[in-house]
């Protein structure tokens, strides 16, 4: 038997139609264009790319989007100092800065700074807490487009064992506190947990956000299960010419897990596109909550 694939690429286009379907709405009906303010400190490479994609999807979509630019130099002081005059700016709904940060900089104090509202990564402080307590913020936009695709591929997921490979705040967390909202049962592992195999095994739905390639093996995956690979390494591998190559690979032994699973993410292709995605549908949700206008329907 082989997996069903579940194609995050489809997905993540089919939602940005949506999303751009919505800007429409709040244009016409309202006058209301959502802004995003992408800050980038630096010029670590897979962060331009990063803030590059972010900057054309949201024009794509409909929206305004104000990139700031800042050398890797630039003081806390000064990068909290942009952040407070976008918290200000009434045409800025989303703020999003570009982690990681360098070194001199306290990423958390920056994430802090962020006013909740307009925190379209779901990173802040308060907006942990909500999710945590059931309360209505922002949430981060890896998990809940891994919970969107769960939940188009299994409806209601009462019930199921949910096992989380990594406990990081910005995946593995707040993916166990919107599955335990799905009412899974949810176990999360991390690399103190003890027969990781074992702990796998019992998994009716795997997410794997680790960071370590193909940590989690196909042979640990129980026939049918869903496996949301979150990973995303770059591994060189040399190919029959003996020519090195770098490819993408996830979290999850792909190859044979395919052939346990009963549905799987690629990588790529899986759950990448959908972070953008999600970030689109985060800013128009803040864009209209802050404006008091009630949120289109996809
Ligand atoms: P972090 O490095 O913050 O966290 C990794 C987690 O994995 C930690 O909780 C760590 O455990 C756990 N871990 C590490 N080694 C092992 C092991 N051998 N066995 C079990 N658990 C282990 O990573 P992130 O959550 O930020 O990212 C995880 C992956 O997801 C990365 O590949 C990243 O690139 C990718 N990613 C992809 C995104 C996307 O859009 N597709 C977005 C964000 C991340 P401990 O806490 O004990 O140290």
């Amino acid at each position: 038997m082989s997996a069903d694939v579940i194609d995050g690429k489809a997905f993540a286009a089919a939602l940005k139609v949506g999303v751009a379907g919505q800007v429409n709405i709040l244009k016409e009906k309202y006058g209301l264009i959502p802004g995003l303010a992408v800050v980038l400190v630096g010029e670590d490479p897979a962060s331009q790319v990063y803030v590059r994609n972010k900057n054309k999807s949201t024009k794509e979509a409909g929206m305004n989007s104000y990139e700031h630019r800042m050398e890797p130099s630039v003081s806390e002081a000064e990068l909290l100092s942009l952040v407070a005059e976008l918290n200000h700016d009434p045409a800025v709904h989303g703020i999003l800065v570009q982690l990681p940060l360098p070194k001199h900089i306290n990423e958390a104090a920056v994430i802090d700074a962020i006013a909740p509202e307009k925190d379209v990564d779901g990173f802040h402080v308060i907006n942990s807490g909500l999710l945590a307590t059931g309360g209505r913020g922002m949430v981060p936009c890896t998990p809940l487009g891994c919970v969107m695709m769960l939940k188009d591929r299994l409806g209601d997921m009462s019930g199921l064992n949910a096992v989380i490979v990594g406990r990081s705040n910005i995946v593995g967390k707040p993916m166990a506190q919107l599955l335990l909202n799905e009412n899974c049962t949810v176990t999360m592992a991390h690399s103190r947990t003890r027969e990781l195999d074992a702990v796998v095994r019992r998994a009716d739905i795997v997410v794997a956000a680790v960071g370590v390639p193909e940590l989690v093996k196909g042979n640990w995956i129980k026939p049918g299960a869903t496996v949301i690979d979150v990973g995303i390494n770059r591994v060189e591998k040399e190919d029959e010419q003996g020519v090195k190559k770098t490819r993408l690979v996830g979290d999850v032994e792909y190859d044979k897990a395919v052939q346990n699973a009963g549905a799987i993410t690629p990588v790529p292709g899986g759950v990448g596109p959908m972070t953008i995605a999600v970030l689109l549908k985060n800013t128009v949700t803040a864009a209209c909550r802050q404006t008091g206008v009630e949120e289109p329907e996809i």
